[in-house]
């Protein structure tokens, strides 16, 4: 039987990219997405047409219902969960730290740390030996922001992000003996539609020369480093870091 992988924020970006690239590896996907059902529905649609199977499930990761009623609708379905992409994510707009408040972190933070742990906590329960599980692989989607800081645009998105690479390290050790790997990619500049929700959608445009790369990365380029730690290729990898982000 082919493995089964959840991939959260799966409506688009690098996430849509990642179950492209699952589906063609002979995966079975449970694509995630909270407000972009119709995108989300169409790339079923893309990946059914080649054959693939797959399930989508709008669910808000914030809430901590919403994630366990992902995991229990995978569960009917599937049975099983061999990977987990813990790709979901926001950015907020721009913004000094003198200027944010309470709302805005504890949201950024519920939404790419609180949701992140959680996914992990449903994961580990269904893959771990120790709960009678065969094992598995989960990827965290940090961020290069976590080395960088993001100053003058979004330190509290980067700090969310140094929790991701905290997490991931304390994790893969935890599980390291009940046949789960958990590792990490680091991605930054990558041409998505994320820079237009921190309200400059050519942002990385405006720093690929900057870069010494001189461009930007495409989601494809984060897909493939995912779909190689989840692999059997990576079986000797945990608790590592792959960072994409054109050298910075
Ligand atoms: P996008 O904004 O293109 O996609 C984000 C995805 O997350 C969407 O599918 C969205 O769903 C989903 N999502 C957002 N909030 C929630 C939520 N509360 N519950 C469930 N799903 C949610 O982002 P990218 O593809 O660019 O980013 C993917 C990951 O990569 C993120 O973790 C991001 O921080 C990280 N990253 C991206 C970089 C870049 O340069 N693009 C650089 C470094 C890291 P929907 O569309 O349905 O609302």
């Amino acid at each position: 039987m082919s493995k089964v992988a959840l991939i959260t924020g799966a409506s688009r970006g690098i996430g849509a990219a990642t179950a492209r690239l699952l589906a063609q590896q002979g995966y079975r996907l449970c694509l995630n997405y909270l407000r972009e059902a119709a995108r989300a529905e169409a790339l079923a649609e893309e990946l059914s047409a080649r054959g693939a199977e797959i399930l989508t499930v709008q669910a808000d990761l914030a809430e901590e219902s919403e994630v366990v009623r992902l995991f229990q609708t995978l569960d009917r379905r599937f049975g099983s969960l061999d990977a987990l992409v813990n790709n979901a994510g926001i950015l907020l707009p721009q913004s000094r730290v003198e200027d944010l408040d309470a709302a805005r972190i504890n949201r950024l933070l519920t939404t790419n740390v609180t949701s992140q742990f959680l996914c992990c906590r449903e994961a580990v329960r269904r893959m771990s030996h120790r709960h009678g599980g065969r094992g598995g692989a989960i990827v965290n989607v940090s961020s290069a922001a976590a080395r960088l800081g993001s100053p003058h645009e979004y330190v509290d998105y980067a700090a969310s992000k140094g929790a991701i690479d905290t997490l991931t390290r304390g994790l893969a050790l935890e599980v390291a003996g009940e046949g789960i790997r958990v590792n990490c990619v680091r991605p930054g500049f990558i041409h998505t539609e994320m820079h237009g929700d921190g309200g400059e959608p050519g942002r990385v445009a405006r720093l690929a020369p900057q870069l010494p790369m001189g461009r930007g990365g495409e989601p494809v380029e984060v897909a493939a480093a995912i779909r190689w730690l989840l692999g059997d290729e990576a079986s000797y990898v945990t608790g590592a870091f792959i960072d994409l982000a054109g050298g910075r």
